[in-house]
């Protein structure tokens, strides 16, 4: 009988604790949207660990000085599923997913997951890179276009060392990416977190946390509909 009710009550405890995160949600949308400021939700996929949804948010808040909120975690579409090289998701799907997805009242929305992620590497006329073998499913850390209202982060690539640089990599790449959304092409500041990473993680811990000033005259708050 007590491990009956002791279940009802942790079922209803976190009833409860969901509804009251839905309705700070749904209270912070209705305030956005009478303010001029900018909100970025954190969307994690199923998986992806608190903890580290928490850092992202302290560094978007820290760095760009903007509102967020994190949304409850989603499974991926399986349909974004390839296995071309190794197992992976499309990049490029998932972006398009948070767009689709995008509440209302939020300006941009940064994705979290920890399986591996891709995209096809192109040239400055479209075409595949070449080899095309290596490039037409290209493992990455995160993607975002620029502009755009949705970028998307992996931990998978960047969590090989140990827990303090894991998480400073993974706060830099979000900041990239979302630097990107707001229309910050790469940088050639060494000392920059937009700078391109060039396919190596160094590149990433080589920098600091740290938007130099010419990209940061060069935010764009773009709205997104
Ligand atoms: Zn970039
Ligand atoms: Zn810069």
């Amino acid at each position: 009988m007590n491990a009956i009710r002791f279940v009802n009550y942790s079922r209803f405890n976190s009833m409860l604790k969901n509804l009251i995160k839905t309705i700070s949600i749904i209270l912070l949308l209705a305030s956005c949207s009478s303010q001029d400021e900018v909100v970025v939700a954190i969307q994690p996929f199923k998986g992806f660990p608190t903890e580290l949804t928490d850092s992202v948010e302290n560094a978007i808040q820290r760095f760009y000085g903007f509102q967020t909120i994190c949304m409850q975690p989603v499974p991926i579409p399986e349909s974004y599923f390839v296995n071309i090289k190794s197992p992976r998701y499309r990049a490029d799907s998932l972006i398009r997913y948070l767009k689709k997805t995008k509440p209302k009242g939020v300006d941009f929305v940064t994705g979290l997951c920890m399986q591996d992620i891709s995209t096809t590497k192109r040239d400055k006329f479209r075409r595949i890179k070449k080899p095309e073998s290596k490039y037409r499913d290209w493992g990455i850390f995160g993607l975002g276009y620029r502009p755009g209202p949705s970028c998307v982060v992996s931990t998978f690539r960047i969590f090989s060392a140990g827990k303090a640089k894991n998480i400073k990599r993974l706060q830099k790449v979000c900041l990239h990416e979302l630097g990107h959304n707001l229309g910050i092409p790469h940088c050639p500041d060494a000392d920059c977190f937009m700078r391109d990473a060039n396919e190596t993680i160094k590149t990433i811990d080589f920098v600091e946390v740290n938007l130099c000033v010419n990209c940061q005259a060069r935010i764009h708050k773009f709205r997104f509909q």
